[in-house]
């Protein structure tokens, strides 16, 4: 009977402690700098843009002539950004845009370019971002010769994973960015089945090799997934003057593997 008390006295004292543990997790103040790290710092690499034309089976979001595919995340349908040359340019305070149609698994072409004029530094120069499916960011950031924590850097999976390069162009000039997404997947209970991935090649340079996403991108605190469908693709105002042009999609499969079903003989 003693020894039955024991037992039980330590069973309830080991599961006090553990509930007071996750009671402290809980309760902790998250900042933004504690998700902000500053290596390993990617080697900075000369590169040329490497701009892509759309292939026949590309879904043109923007070529340059109006904004019919998208509108204010807000969801008014008037894009208060500019249209000067072929090329959008945020309109600093109005809000973020995106598309009116919906992507889940996709290839996503996009060019893109800081103000030649550099104001403000490290988060607050060129700061812009492609967000796929609304939620998941791939940095866009002034980062030639501008320092910042470096999981928020151009080609950064923000606040996730750092690039495994720093192609940079300069100041005004163009960058591109082709990204392979491949969706998440989530079960009748809204239960994470299969993890969002990102491959970025910018200017041409692999930066982000089939990465895990950790869940919604987040300034303060850790990412964590919440279910969700088929949704559009953000551009993002963050009050800086960045300007985008030459916007295209394709449609994938959700298998990373084409053809993993092939009739192979016997052997
Ligand atoms: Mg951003």
């Amino acid at each position: 009977m003693r020894a039955y008390t024991l037992t039980l006295f330590f069973l309830v004292f080991l599961f006090a402690i553990s509930a007071c543990a996750q009671e402290v997790d809980e309760e902790r103040e998250w900042v933004p700098e504690d998700t902000e790290f500053y290596e390993p710092v990617p080697p900075v690499i000369e590169a040329q843009p490497a701009f892509l034309e759309p292939p026949s089976d590309a879904i043109i979001l923007f070529d340059g002539t109006d904004f019919s595919n998208w509108k204010m995340l807000n969801g008014d349908e008037d894009v208060e950004w500019t249209i000067e040359d072929g090329v959008m340019t945020v309109t600093p305070g109005s809000g973020d845009i995106v598309t009116r149609d919906n992507f889940g698994t996709v290839q996503l072409y996009v060019e893109w370019r800081a103000p030649a004029e550099i104001e403000g530094d490290g988060q607050g120069r060129g700061n812009s971002g492609v967000f796929l499916q609304r939620r998941y960011e791939v940095q866009v950031l002034d980062s030639y010769e501008n320092e910042t924590y470096v999981n928020g850097m151009a080609g950064s999976i923000y606040k996730q994973y750092v690039p495994l390069a720093n192609p940079a162009s300069p100041p005004g000039e163009w960058n591109t960015y082709n990204i392979i997404y491949e969706a998440p997947e989530f079960n009748e209970n809204d239960e994470l089945v299969t993890p969002a991935y990102f491959t970025v090649i910018w200017n041409g340079v692999l930066v982000q090799n089939r990465v895990e996403v950790k869940g919604n991108t987040v300034y303060i605190g850790l990412p964590e997934y919440s279910a969700h469908g088929d949704d559009g693709i953000r551009l993002q105002d963050h009050g800086d003057l960045v300007s985008f042009r030459n916007i295209w999609v394709r449609e994938l499969d959700n298998s990373p593997v084409w053809g993993d079903n092939l009739p192979w003989p016997e052997y």
